[in-house]
């Protein structure tokens, strides 16, 4: 195989050519290696391989070359020294958060977290003896106080699914410095052009790949990135032996998707800012949440650590349910769906659907309201998507 070197790319250069290794064909496109397993030309070549002596791939749980482009171009796109793909996204955020951690160990997380996120921190992991703080992650004394001596690891999302609260990664990360505990930044909702964790502080990244990374609603997986002795001492083993693998054929729609991801994001913010501008101006709408907004209650920080707004506009429909109801309904280009970061925009309804596990007083401290909505702007044109939402809130109203 022959592999792109990396020659100090801009994030679009890197996201075409970045880690493409072209077997003795010399494909164009990145080569879809669908094979579990490898063969050895010798009994002596396996027993090297397996020692670890000799180069070369053993099994797909453990890597594979189409998974591995795609961990090597996630790995320059990020400016991570390692990487592991996983089979989803939930699949990186366990590993990350259980291979760092033993019974007795503390763990301090904000409270606005993806569901499946918050449930590890609070269901599972006290299950095995590891003890959990959830904090309101935009207090930074708060992270402070819930300090304890066995704190082992902070987890944080920036912005947060769905209300788009935003918390300083930085000042977050000096805390964790000093107590001695890894920073794990699940950092999908930013995407990784518009805000970069490790450079900010953060010891370990996490992605779900199935967002913005496909970007065309197509697959699941996800991604870990930290560096090469993190993902040495605790990551390798621990995901060689739980086999959260990705497959090569998802690898490879993901490298498609990386491909394309600068255009489409930059495109999606830019509608999206326009629609939030538009929405903010509404008679029917009570608030909106949106990263790049002057409004936004962390303006500030946002100005500090992101490079650009959100592809998703956070709101509230005037009237709660019935009325957030009735909208959606109305809605006829602009689809209810829980997906985000995909080429078709997508509406969702939190307090019924990803959030309606909460207790309501827990999704009000998030202020999930009864009328609160999450747009996930895609490529439509946006003259289009404000046709859709204007039509659809006048009917409702
Ligand atoms: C979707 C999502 C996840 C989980 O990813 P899956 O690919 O669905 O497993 C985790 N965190 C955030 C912020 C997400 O949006």
């Amino acid at each position: 195989m022959t592999s792109e070197t990396k020659r100090n790319w801009k994030p679009a250069t890197a996201l075409v050519h970045g880690g493409t290794q072209r077997s003795a064909f010399g494909e164009t496109s990145e080569a879809l290696y669908l094979t579990q397993g490898f063969v050895y030309d010798s009994a002596e070549a396996a027993e090297a391989r397996f020692k670890g002596e000799a180069p070369g791939f053993i099994y797909s749980r453990y890597a594979n070359p189409t998974v591995d482009m795609f961990e090597r171009r996630m790995c320059e796109l990020e400016g991570a020294e390692e990487a592991r793909a996983t089979a989803s996204g939930m699949a990186a955020v366990a590993a990350a958060l259980l291979c760092s951690l033993c019974a007795g160990d503390h763990v301090v997380a904000a409270r606005a977290l993806f569901g499946s996120c918050r449930w590890i921190v609070e269901t599972l992991m006290p299950k095995y003896g590891i003890e959990t703080t959830l904090v309101d992650g935009t207090d930074i004394d708060a992270w402070k106080r819930a300090v304890r001596a066995n704190t082992k690891l902070f987890f944080l999302e920036s912005p947060t699914n769905p209300t788009l609260e935003v918390i300083d990664i930085a000042a977050v990360a000096e805390i964790a410095n000093e107590s001695g505990a890894l920073l794990v930044v699940d950092n999908v909702f930013a995407t990784p052009l518009q805000q970069k964790p490790l450079a900010l502080g953060a010891h370990v990244v996490v992605y779900s790949a199935t967002k913005h990374i496909d970007g065309q609603g197509r697959c699941l997986g996800g991604v870990v990135l930290s560096d090469k002795a993190w993902i040495d001492e605790k990551l390798h083993d621990y995901f060689r032996h739980t086999g959260p693998s990705l497959s090569p054929f998802n690898a490879w729609t993901l490298l498609k998707g990386l491909e394309t991801l600068p255009l489409r994001v930059r495109q999606q913010t830019e509608s999206a800012a326009r629609i939030a501008g538009h929405l903010a101006c509404h008679p029917a709408i009570e608030r909106v949440v949106y990263p790049g907004r002057n409004d936004h209650p962390q303006a500030e920080i946002i100005a500090r650590q992101m490079t650009g707004g959100s592809t998703l506009i956070c709101f509230d429909v005037k009237g709660g349910k019935g009325a957030a109801f009735s909208f959606q309904n109305r809605l006829d280009l602009i689809r209810i769906s829980n997906n985000l970061g995909d080429a078709k925009s997508l509406i969702t309804h939190p307090a019924t659907t990803t959030h309606k596990n909460l207790a309501e007083a827990a999704r009000l401290e998030l202020g999930i309201n009864p009328g609160t909505v999450r747009l996930s702007v895609g490529l439509e044109d946006a003259d289009d998507l404000i046709d859709d939402l204007d039509r659809a809130l006048a009917q409702a109203a």
